[in-house]
């Protein structure tokens, strides 16, 4: 990675042309969300020709606004940190939760285990921010190629040696390239194609959400604070401030409790925040400013994120649960570990999965992590007090998972007191 970031570069690299509607590159990514963004940047500093294909024109709607600390080390390398800085995105620097009585957990503040200004992440407008990302690649001398959308990752001998894509007025492109990232978020294109995507075991939920004007906001350093709202049935509310006064609120919980009485998600929200009471009391003087979205099955996974001349990033590889903000940090990070691995592979001319494939690895674990949490949060026998006043000594260790800082790190002990209080949660 150091050697990426140095921006060195490989005697041998292919540089990317068109040929009519054909093409050459080194790494052919597959979507413009901030994970295709990062990796292409990263690769393309290093010396490799990265083009990348986007079926939308930016700036477009994308969910997913409120980023976690650990974000910071990536964005940093990225470029991105004084964008940000100068943006008029609200800062975060804590998270609370408040249950369905409206009794809340004093706010973990970030700064609890991290120094200095990494301790605060920001709340962001997707369209904004994944557009500041792909300009960055552009900045960086990435080729990026607008509504043109993938179709195809074309395969020799199980091995990935292009893309067929096709532009918005229907013309047909051939891309062949040494490694095809796959960043096409919950499309999941490699994963549909070769047939690896499959539910995880015990996370089953649906969200639903919306966005209000003149929500209530907290005074001070909580102003950007994410609010968890709980309810009563193991589901709950993000409250997540945004520029321009705007809030985004939405609901997660398993389909069979939110779809029980109508399919359509607008009645379906509307029903959630009125029974909510103490996000009602945020929204009471608020007007909704935006439809009612939803997805109706979240969790997802492959069984493989790496083949031969192939690997898959961010939401493309996995997507488990919104309930810790994970999801941008995991985007950045599997963009960067992955951008690793393509480097020397393509340094040692050997795109096998075996040399691909390193980059899960400490992925996997930290993953692993996160996803005991979501487990325990989900569990009837579970809430953060009675966990903290079980277990004091793992407060620092839980705000390191919220944080995201679970990548390289030994955190046998917590995961060990998780499993006591929730041994259902022990994968
Ligand atoms: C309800 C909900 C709430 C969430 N809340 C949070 C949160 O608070 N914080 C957080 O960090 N994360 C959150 N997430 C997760 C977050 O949205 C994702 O993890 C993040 O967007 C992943 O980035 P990505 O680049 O992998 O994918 P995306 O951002 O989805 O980008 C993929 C891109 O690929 C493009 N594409 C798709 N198919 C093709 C194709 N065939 N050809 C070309 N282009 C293609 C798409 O147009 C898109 O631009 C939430 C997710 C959900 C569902």
């Amino acid at each position: 990675m150091t050697a990426l970031l140095a921006g060195q570069g490989l005697e041998d690299r292919v540089v990317a042309s068109s040929v009519g509607s054909d093409c050459y590159c080194d790494v052919c990514v597959i979507g413009g969300g901030p994970a295709g963004s990062a990796l292409a940047t990263f690769l393309q500093r290093a010396g490799h020709r990265c083009l990348v294909l986007e079926r939308s024109r930016f700036p477009r709607y994308h969910i997913g606004e409120s980023l976690i600390p650990h974000t910071y080390g990536p964005l940093d390398r990225l470029g991105l940190l004084a964008k940000l800085r100068g943006s008029h995105f609200p800062e975060k620097h804590s998270v609370r939760f408040v249950s369905p009585e409206g009794t809340e957990t004093d706010p973990f503040y970030f700064s609890e285990t991290i120094a200095g200004e990494a301790s605060r992440t920001w709340q962001v407008e997707r369209s904004e921010f994944d557009q500041i990302c792909l300009d960055n690649a552009r900045e960086n001398g990435v080729d990026v190629w607008v509504g043109v959308g993938a179709e195809e990752v074309l395969l020799d001998n199980g091995r990935a040696v292009g893309v067929l894509a096709r532009s918005e007025d229907g013309e047909r492109h051939k891309i062949r390239a040494r490694v095809v990232a796959d960043a096409s978020g919950f499309a999941t294109l490699i994963g549909s194609q070769l047939d690896l995507k499959e539910h995880v075991p015990g996370l089953h939920k649906a969200a639903v959400w919306s966005y209000y004007r003149g929500g209530k906001r907290l005074s001070g350093i909580d102003a950007g604070e994410t609010t968890v709202f709980m309810l009563a049935q193991r589901g709950w509310f993000w409250y997540i401030p945004l520029p321009n006064d705007i809030v985004s609120v939405g609901v997660v919980a398993s389909p069979d409790y939110l779809f029980d009485e109508s399919e359509d998600f607008e009645p379906v929200f509307l029903r959630e925040v009125e029974r909510c009471r103490p996000l009602g009391e945020r929204l009471r003087q608020a007007e909704r400013t935006a439809p009612v979205r939803g997805v109706r099955r979240l969790a997802y996974r492959n069984r493989q994120i790496a083949g031969d001349g192939w690997v898959m990033v961010g939401d493309a590889a996995a997507f488990l649960d919104p309930i810790y903000s994970s999801g941008l940090f995991l985007a950045l990070t599997s963009a960067e570990l992955a951008a690793g691995s393509i480097h020397v592979a393509l340094q040692a001319g050997d795109v096998s999965a075996a040399r691909l494939g390193t980059f899960p690895v400490p992925l996997t674990k930290g993953v692993g992590v996160i996803r005991q949490l979501i487990g325990a949060f989900y569990d009837s026998n579970f809430s953060f007090r009675a966990f903290l006043t079980r277990y004091p000594e793992q407060r620092g260790a839980l705000i390191n998972c919220l944080v995201g800082d679970v990548i390289d790190k030994d955190m046998s002990g917590f995961q060990a007191a998780l499993a006591e209080m929730t041994p259902a949660t022990a994968f």
